[in-house]
């Protein structure tokens, strides 16, 4: 059998093949971009099973996205075949669902329990804070969410919140007050609805191991070998349930009786590319797995695989300005290859214009294919100018996690009345769809209803069954309430037939009438959300043909795991239109969305100080070097072209701002850069001279945020008129004095000296200046 496993470790280095064969206390990996480590989880995985030291069943891999899963699970069967099936290879919040699913008697679940995103939860918080009365203007469902997904992150439930909170009362706490009183009722609603939200699928799972030991010993027996992808990002309460998963704490502890030896666990990592602790990740996990494991073992890897030498450098040029690191080398034989391209636009349009040309230049020119690009950008909204751009010019895409197309008002529609038919008590959703469409039943009827269930200690939906008695509705909305609930069980005996997901949505869609409505509309928009209705039934569709055995209540579940990076299909049906089939398409996404991927050539877009460094990052150290590391992540997807741009101008919000350079784009050495346009057109109009030595401000502009350049350009006729020593104002630098002036009319720059805020070069006509 240790022949099976030989061919394996082929393709790997002495160090690589080491962490492979590793075998006994746990492993920690550790190394920078493009060195193996997703690649080494894979063949231990693949080398384990061929050579029978664990069967399928006992191995929990977990990923960061479902795709990243679905890959691992492809490559683990490519080298050792369909045995390999039977493996939980997911994230940490499917594979926490997969448990709970099996577990929720225990905890007294319905086994069909709703899952809320995001959206839902703020959606329960508002009902909540309108409950306790809150002003919701004070206490936004936003800023709750957070705070309640920050406490969960960190395995702090109501009853732990209430006493470490409850020391310090004072009415400089009476915010700490308040979000314990929501919080706990936020809890209680939840369980009522049979509903968790994101965070607590993990945090329940954690108190599940916790409570009920003979659970957890099952688990335990059950996975031999845990491995765990991209552990720099990987908040407290997954690190607990790793923690307890594993069983070495208990191992150490000389826990009685020992039942079950500790699991083989492998976790692997890259501190500098810690991009999630905005979402509660903690780089404390891996920089002290040595400490929370004292029997582990660190294996580094120094070798890049992925990318060329002059990529390495630019990337770790920009990553070594990072304070508080620990310096690593990472080198790669495959020599310097070409130079990192540079370009700067006037504007977002002619950015993506140079992106999409460049695309296709290098199609002809090296037979580059679509399939092969990437072009990253630091927000979601960014994605539109370069979608416009490839639109017209025929060049196939898809855009990874922007689209959200599940956000969308009527997918989320049909989604709410599918969770109201798979799970009564859900009565966030059923709240939601009560008058949708539009069936007479108002805020005031909901009101009626919704004090009756209070009082009667019943859930919505149990409420509304019960109509009849409840105090207060007039006759009309009785009778609207009740061919209501008619309607919804109806749909409830449809899916209790047997019926698959796509026909219970087709039902959804037709007798609620939401369909019709649609249709007879005259709102263009209408006419696409009945496409997307359209799009949604397919992918109803296209899981039955899947999962012949699943129902509503595992389609629900796979569209609410979704994540980010999943939420297009590959094989968007609209990209593949244009596609020619081994092309591929240009991938569109935001820069978290590409950890862990790699692609030949790699636009990375909007290099501008408020835009990438992200504006509110601009005035915190901390969040600067997330953004830091965001920057070492984008650059290292590259294996051998590497593209960096920025736009002069951007508008955002609708308003066009003047952006400087990105800080970090200063930090790559200039070797390494063919700056095929180096200043935009605003700047070429000047004559001569050198580009200033500082276009940047020193922090982020107070309140209000990215107000750099006047809602519109002025007329020609409005620039004002300035002469060296002139004292201007400027919207967001302040007081100021005129150093220099280039050009006149319409393309007048002025340099002014800003004092603190520095030098700027401003062209008139963009810029809120006033001549005092
Ligand atoms: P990231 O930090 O970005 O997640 P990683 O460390 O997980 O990167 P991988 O994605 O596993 O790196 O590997 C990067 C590339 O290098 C992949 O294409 C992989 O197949 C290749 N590679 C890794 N090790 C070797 C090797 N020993 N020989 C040849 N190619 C390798
Ligand atoms: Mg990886």
């Amino acid at each position: 059998r240790d022949d099976a496993g030989a061919g394996l470790l082929d393709g790997l280095n002495a160090e690589q093949r080491e962490a492979v064969l590793h075998s006994g206390p746990p492993l920690l990996l550790v190394a920078g971009a493009g060195s193996g480590k997703t690649r080494v989880l894979t063949h231990r995985i693949a080398h384990q099973l061929a050579t029978g030291r664990v069967r399928a069943p006992e191995v929990l891999a977990i990923t960061f996205t479902n795709k990243a899963a679905a890959e691992m699970r492809e490559r683990v069967e490519a080298l050792v075949g369909p045995a390999a099936r039977a493996m939980w290879v997911s994230t940490f919040h499917s594979a926490c669902v997969r448990i709970l699913r099996r577990e929720h008697d225990v905890l007294g679940l319905r086994s069909s329990f709703s899952i809320y995103d995001a959206a839902d939860s703020q959606r329960l918080l508002t009902l909540v804070t309108r409950e306790l009365g809150l002003d919701a203007k004070k206490y936004p469902a936003k800023v709750l969410s957070s705070r309640i997904s920050a406490l969960k992150d960190e395995l702090v439930d109501p009853d732990g919140y209430a006493s470490s909170s409850g020391a310090s009362a004072g009415s400089a706490h009476e915010f700490d007050e308040v979000l314990s009183a929501v919080y706990s009722r936020y809890q209680a609603r939840l369980r009522q609805a049979h509903a968790l939200d994101f965070d607590d699928l993990i945090m329940t799972t954690v108190n599940l191991l916790q409570a009920f030991p003979a659970v957890a010993e099952h688990y335990r027996r059950r996975f031999r070998q845990i491995l765990v992808d991209e552990y720099q990002d990987t908040n407290h309460a997954q690190y607990v349930l790793v923690r307890e998963l594993a069983g070495w704490h208990r191992h150490q502890d000389g826990d009685g009786g020992r039942p079950v030896p500790p699991a083989e666990l492998t976790v692997v990592g890259d501190a500098d590319q810690s991009i999630y602790a905005f979402r509660g990740a903690t780089i404390r996990n891996i920089l002290e797995f040595e400490a929370d494991y004292p029997q582990a073992r660190t294996i580094l890897l120094e070798q890049n695989y992925r990318s060329t030498q002059t990529i390495l450098s630019a990337a770790n040029a920009v990553i070594s300005r990072n304070p508080d690191r620990r310096p690593k080398r990472l080198w790669t034989d495959a020599g310097a290859g070409p130079q990192i391209v540079g370009y700067v636009a006037d504007n977002e349009h002619e950015e993506a214009r140079f992106v999409a040309e460049e695309i296709d230049r290098l199609g002809d020119a090296e037979g580059v294919r679509p399939g092969d690009v990437a072009v990253f950008y630091r927000t979601n909204a960014q994605s539109r100018a370069l979608e416009e751009v490839l639109i017209r010019v025929g060049l196939p895409y898809k855009v990874v996690g922007g689209t959200r197309f599940y956000e969308r008002r009527e997918i989320k529609d049909a989604i709410a009345y599918l969770r109201a038919v798979a799970n009564p008590d859900d009565d966030v959703n059923l709240r939601r769809v009560l008058n949708v469409p539009k069936r007479g039943l108002g805020d005031r009827s909901e009101a009626m209803l919704a004090a009756f269930a209070e009082r009667e200690r019943l859930s919505f939906g149990a409420a509304l069954d019960r109509a009849d008695e409840a105090p207060g509705l007039g006759t009309r909305a009785l009778t609207c309430l009740r061919s209501f609930g008619e309607l919804m069980a109806g749909l409830r005996e449809l899916a209790a037939s047997g019926a698959g997901p796509a026909e219970v949505l087709g039902a959804v869609l037709d007798r609620t009438g939401y369909l019709a409505e649609l249709r007879d509309s005259d709102d263009p928009q209408d006419g696409s959300r009945v496409d997307n209705l359209a799009e949604l039934h397919a992918v109803a569709t296209e899981f039955e043909q899947a999962e012949p055995d699943g129902d509503l209540g595992d389609f629900l579940e796979r569209v609410s795991l979704v994540a980010d990076s999943d939420q297009i299909p590959a094989d968007d049906p609209a990209a593949a239109q244009d596609a020619t089939p081994d092309q591929g398409v240009v991938t569109l996404m935001t820069l978290h969305t590409a950890k862990g991927l790699e692609f030949p050539v790699v636009f990375v877009t909007g290099w501008e100080d408020g835009t990438f460094p992200h504006m509110r990052s601009l005035a915190d150290p901390q969040q600067l070097a997330e953004e830091r590391r965001l920057a070492y992540v984008g650059l290292t997807r590259a294996r051998r072209r590497l593209y960096v741009s920025r736009a002069a101008v951007r508008t955002a919000w609708g308003v066009p701002n003047e952006f400087p350079e990105s800080r970090f784009l200063d930090d790559v050495p200039p070797d390494l850069v063919d700056w095929r346009r180096r200043e935009s057109s605003m700047a070429v109009l000047r004559s001569t001279g050198p580009r200033p030595a500082t276009t940047r401000r020193p922090a982020a502009p107070s309140a209000g945020g990215a107000r750099f350049g006047s809602a519109t350009p002025r007329p020609a006729g409005d620039v004002p008129s300035l002469a060296v020593g002139d004292k201007v104002t400027h919207d967001a630098y302040g007081l100021g004095t005129v150093v220099a002036v280039e050009g006149g009319g319409a393309n007048a720059v002025a340099k002014i000296d800003f004092g603190a805020d520095g030098t700027k070069r401003l062209l008139l006509r963009y810029s809120p200046v006033t001549k005092l």
